[in-house]
């Protein structure tokens, strides 16, 4: 089998965020007329001065952490020179980790579904340049028409090593991505254009070709497949692969060159000197990694450890809420693990759909006082009360009803009298023991309060 080598650059736009990377225009540009967010730093007026969005920085580190990477305490901002008018500055605002520069962070990984690990070489900054609009086709077009809205938006880059080897491995490196994002709120789903992906790919140890700017995990998928294809039939006509730059075209899912690749001295590269270092410092990284709760995996793996089965840890891993919540009982009271696990994955998630909760109480004492009650509360539908009151933010107060308080009394006077003969020469404290035992086993540990104040209620009767 010949070797199929594919690394991707993922653009991703922190959509979490209200305004741009260095201004305070509106983020919000989607079905909006033209050049309506706009401000001399995002056009690049002469004189405007950028300043850093502290919150893209708290976003990108979100990304980061989940992605496993590391971040540098000091990271810089480089100008990408390059002369195009969906960037009237002719440079674009980026971070590069050459020439004494770093980018945002390094040596991250994502494990696809089949197991494999792809190393991501580094995580950066960047602005979105803005969207240049022609009429009819590219080719044919008069004249193009330039929206500045997105000029400016906060973007992340992620770079891959080029760790895939099929089409389906690169889809399933972006779905799976997409599915990271998500759980830290960057719905990107939801944002046509939020995610765009330079895909590399190289065929027997041939260039590498690179193809600009495809949309969505299917996309990348077709785009590698045409790619390897094209790539292929040079190679077995004996003609040689050149290093370029291609477009890819949806309609025709076919790639096109568009221009010889530019090579990295042609950007020339140079420190951005009207924005400081960025500085990551150990107190933001912990206001972040709080923020975040770490990756999915990391919880599944802590809830595994707990002695929680697979299925139960999947459910709560894969919800935030669900997590946060168990962590919290456990904290708590440690017993009450396993009970925790199953109530949150099964009464309190169907709670949460059923009633559209959007978020559970932080305060968690009425859900213990819940669990530790819970084999004595006389049926299922009455737990679910109870659940639903706590999920609602209510305060709970379980009160076992009068009848199972009697038939618990009822039951130790029967055990009393059942085992008098053996008990009714033992000194107290042995005969306690030894009816408490027989108890235990048929009320549940649970229970072992109201059980001690039943039986020297009995015992102090019979005495
Ligand atoms: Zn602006």
């Amino acid at each position: 089998m010949e070797e199929i080598k594919v690394g991707l650059e993922v653009h991703v736009q922190l959509v979490t965020l209200k305004t741009k990377l260095f201004c305070s225009c509106s983020s919000d540009y989607r079905g909006k007329p033209p050049n309506v967010n706009i401000c001399p730093v995002c056009t690049g007026l002469p004189g405007s001065m950028p300043t850093l969005n502290k919150r893209a920085v708290e976003e990108a580190l979100k990304v980061v952490f989940m992605l496993n990477a590391q971040p540098y305490a000091t990271s810089y901002f480089f100008r990408k020179t390059y002369f195009y008018p969906d960037l009237p500055k002719n440079f674009q605002i980026t971070q590069y980790d050459k020439a004494g520069g770093y980018p945002l962070a390094h040596d991250g990984s994502l494990k696809l579904t089949n197991g494999k690990v792809v190393r991501i070489e580094r995580i950066h900054l960047e602005e979105d340049p803005g969207r240049i609009y022609y009429e009819g086709s590219r080719a044919t077009a008069k004249y193009s028409l330039i929206d500045y809205n997105r000029s400016g938006i906060a973007l992340i880059e992620i770079v891959t090593a080029p760790d895939m080897s099929s089409a389906e491995e690169a889809r399933d490196f972006v779905e799976r991505l997409t599915t990271i994002l998500s759980d830290v709120g960057i719905n990107v789903r939801d944002y046509e254009g939020a995610l765009r992906v330079d895909v590399n790919v190289s065929y027997a140890g041939g260039e590498r070709v690179e193809v600009k700017n495809v949309t969505g995990a299917a996309s990348v998928e077709k785009a590698v497949v045409y790619e390897v294809f094209r790539q292929k039939t040079m190679h077995e006509k004996g003609i040689k692969v050149v290093r370029e730059t291609r477009a890819w075209d949806e309609k025709r899912r076919i790639t096109i060159g568009s221009r010889g690749k530019e090579f990295e001295e042609e950007y020339r590269y140079m420190p951005e000197p009207d924005l400081p270092p960025v500085i990551i410092t150990e107190a933001l990284m912990q206001k972040v990694k709080d923020e975040i709760g770490g990756s999915q995996e990391e919880r599944y793996n802590e809830i595994v450890n707990d002695g929680i089965n697979e299925e139960l840890a999947k459910k709560i891993s894969s919800d935030k809420q669900l997590y946060s919540v168990y962590e919290k009982v456990k904290f708590y009271e440690p017993t009450l693990k396993q009970l925790a696990a199953n109530v949150l994955a099964n009464e309190i998630s169907y709670l949460m759909k059923r009633y559209s909760v959007k978020s559970l109480p932080d305060d968690v004492s009425g859900l213990v006082e819940i669990l530790q009650n819970y084999r004595s509360i006389p049926d299922h539908d009455t737990a679910v009360d109870y659940l639903k009151k706590w999920v609602e933010g209510e305060k709970v107060k379980v009160s076992l009803q009068a009848t199972s308080v009697n038939e618990i009394h009822d039951d130790v006077v029967k055990v009393v009298a059942e085992n008098y003969d053996k008990i009714k020469n033992l000194e107290y404290t042995k005969k306690f023991e030894f009816l408490m035992g027989i108890l235990i086993r048929k009320f549940g540990k649970e229970n072992k309060k109201v059980l001690v104040e039943e039986l020297t209620k009995v015992l102090s009767e019979t005495r």
